[in-house]
């Protein structure tokens, strides 16, 4: 019996926050006293796959097939659920994103499972397989116990900080017979970058909301963001105004975000912008109005104009 976690890359390099998929799968194995098992799907390389012991797999299951490169949802549930079947797999574990979204709950229903959509902790095995997560729009939690005999869980990236061992597994080739149906629809990622850095995988963002006035001023943003190595975002009325395109917009319609530093700059913190930040490690707030609700869910908080502070917190993170 072995923990099951699926496994995404890009181009054959394995994404960062997979590993800590890897990570929480590992860690639950060490907790039940079973092994995690790695699958990817598509084209890489083995020393990529081997890379997977470093956080925790023993193992990693391979199905090379070109075809599984972009994500075709049903081939991928037929690739899980041999994986799943051939392992003896009663915990499968995948990223809480599109994939995740889109084959988690098929998985599910098809091993007849209980799932927790969006895990921000470990099972808490004490209370049966009780995991936090967060409900109404990040508004609460919910604490909820996996009572079926087969467990389907997302995790939430940038949750569990990521520790390197030194580990290599064992790589080994799976062959999954697919049906006619499994590549009938296919959903290709298409990664924006507006800046030098992409929001989904950024550790650091700075956001613009309606306070920056317009798109003329959003050079502003941009400057601290390149001096910091961060993306840029905005809120959802910036988007709707066309001065950011949309894929930069976060909040409950937009992307939801969880980086070590969230900058919100002239954004006022409604719950619909909050839904999609409040999971950042540190805010920053810079508002004009002391008043505005966003400073209530901020770690630090500068009070004035945007326009006057921006330039000089560029110039100050410039002298570090
Ligand atoms: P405003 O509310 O206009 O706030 C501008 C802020 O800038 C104010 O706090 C002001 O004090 C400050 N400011 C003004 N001038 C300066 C200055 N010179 N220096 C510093 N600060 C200044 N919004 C999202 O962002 N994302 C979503 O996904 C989203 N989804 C929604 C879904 C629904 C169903 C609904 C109804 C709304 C949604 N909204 C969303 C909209 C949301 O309710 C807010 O209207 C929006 O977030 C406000 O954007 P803002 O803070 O940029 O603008």
């Amino acid at each position: 019996m072995s923990v099951l976690v699926l496994v995404e890359h890009t181009d054959g390099n394995i994404k960062k926050k997979s590993f800590e998929a890897v990570q929480y799968a590992a860690e639950i194995a060490k907790q039940t006293n079973t092994t995690a098992t790695a699958l990817v799907l598509g084209t890489i390389a083995d020393n990529e796959l081997e890379s997977l012991g470093n956080y925790g797999a023993q193992k990693v299951l391979h199905v090379a097939d070109d075809r599984l490169n972009d994500l075709h949802a049903r081939a991928y549930v037929s690739a899980l659920i041999a994986a799943a079947q051939k392992e003896g797999s009663k915990i499968i574990v995948m990223l809480h994103d599109i994939n995740g979204k889109a084959v988690a709950p098929r998985v599910a229903i098809k091993l007849k499972a209980g799932m927790v959509a969006g895990a921000l902790s470990y099972p808490d095995l004490a209370k049966g397989f009780v995991i936090k997560k967060a409900v109404y729009s990040g508004k609460a939690f919910a604490f909820v116990n996996i009572t079926s005999d087969v467990k389907v869980i997302t995790v939430m990236a940038n949750s569990f900080p990521l520790v390197q061992g030194d580990g290599k597994a064992a790589v080994e080739k799976l062959n999954v017979t697919f049906g006619d149906k499994d590549f009938g629809i296919k959903v290709k990622e298409v990664n924006k970058v507006t800046g030098e850095v992409s929001l989904a995988d950024a550790e650091l963002v700075v956001s613009g909301g309606r306070g920056m006035k317009g798109p003329e001023n959003w050079g502003l943003i941009e400057d601290l963001a390149k001096e910091l190595g961060a993306a840029t975002a905005c809120s959802r009325p910036v988007a709707d105004a066309g001065w950011r395109p949309h894929h930069e917009h976060v909040g409950q319609t937009g992307g939801t975000i969880r980086p070590n530093l969230y900058i919100a700059v002239g954004i006022s913190g409604a719950i619909q912008h909050l839904a999609g930040v409040n999971g950042s490690k540190v805010i920053v707030v810079i508002n004009k109005d002391p008043e505005a609700p966003f400073f209530k869910a901020a770690n630090y908080g500068v009070v004035g104009d945007a326009l006057e502070i921006l330039p000089r917190l560029t110039e100050a993170v410039k002298k570090f």
